[in-house]
């Protein structure tokens, strides 16, 4: 099936070669490649220039409040575990604001794919630093530079418990498009930090400065189902930067642990009305 079918006609609104477009198109292809179909596929963002991905596929989407896409994802899985899940966002969105929900949902293994777009900056604010800023980094705020150390997303999902974590880059769609495609075919938490430049604000993290420094995991010896060795190349970060899946591994997801909803799928319940006795009007008329 064509990544076209997710394709919205309306077209994006990111600045001329913003990296956001590159996850756009692959997720919109790896989606079609599997065979998802955009009435059971829903892709819930956070706030932020990545945040407004829903609008330009033809997937239900929710556009949630800053840092609260996965708490939001989190009650359409409870209540639907049968549809397909995607959540997006940024790195303020993901590791700033809405970093504790990225703890719970890793550390429950909720059935679906989150991908931060991890730009380094906050870029809808026109350049402030955030929580993925280099040390060192100038920017709007911070003009004598980044004092903190940034935070470190591969380790923090590893530690958190998420059953697949991986890394990948909007500079290389082949690769990118291989990665999302093992994430959504993932059973359980996956997480993708995508590297996505922002080619107006972050003038340091740039495509030329990525393509020096990244390598692929798996053209090494690496092995997915280490966790050890996934936290030694976690803390990679330099003149060489991992890209491709560090860990692997398997673990119930909270869909089919949960007593009420492994038992009976709740969007499967009857409401109660009955339909002979109630009308739509009737229904109308009580909340008008
Ligand atoms: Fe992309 Fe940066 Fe433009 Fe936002 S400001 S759309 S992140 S390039």
């Amino acid at each position: 099936m064509s990544g076209r079918l997710f394709k919205a006609n309306n077209k994006p609104n990111w600045c001329p070669g913003c990296g956001d477009y590159g996850l756009l198109s692959a997720t919109t292809k790896a989606l079609g490649n599997l065979g998802e179909k955009p009435h059971e596929t829903v892709i819930v963002s956070g706030i932020g220039c990545s945040s407004s991905f829903p609008h330009w596929t033809t997937a239900y989407g929710i556009h949630m409040v800053h840092g609260r896409a996965l708490p939001a994802a989190m009650g359409v899985n409870m209540v639907n575990p049968k549809l397909k899940m995607v959540v997006v966002g940024g790195d303020g969105d993901g590791y700033g604001i809405g970093v504790g929900h990225f703890v719970h949902a890793s550390r429950r293994n909720l059935n679906m794919t989150y991908m931060v777009m991890n730009n380094q900056i906050y870029g809808l604010t026109l350049g402030q630093s955030s929580p993925s800023s280099q040390t060192g980094h100038v920017t709007l705020t911070t003009p004598e530079g980044v004092d903190e150390r940034p935070v470190n997303p591969i380790n923090l999902s590893l530690a958190a418990g998420a059953t697949f974590v991986a890394r990948a880059f909007t500079g290389d769609s082949k690769h990118l498009l291989m990665i999302i495609e093992k994430a959504l075919q993932h059973d359980g938490f996956a997480f993708i930090d995508v590297l996505s430049p922002c080619v107006t604000f972050n003038k340091l993290n740039t495509y030329d400065w990525f393509r020096e420094r990244v390598y692929k995991l798996e053209e090494g010896d690496h092995d997915t189902s280490n966790i050890s060795l996934a936290f030694e190349k976690g803390l990679e970060w330099g003149s060489k930067i991992p890209i491709g899946v560090f860990y692997q591994g398997s673990y119930p997801t909270l869909d089919k642990t949960d007593v009420v909803v492994s038992n009976k799928i709740p969007v499967d319940e009857k409401l109660g009305i009955d339909s002979f006795k109630v009308s739509k009007e009737e229904i109308f008329n009580e909340f008008r």
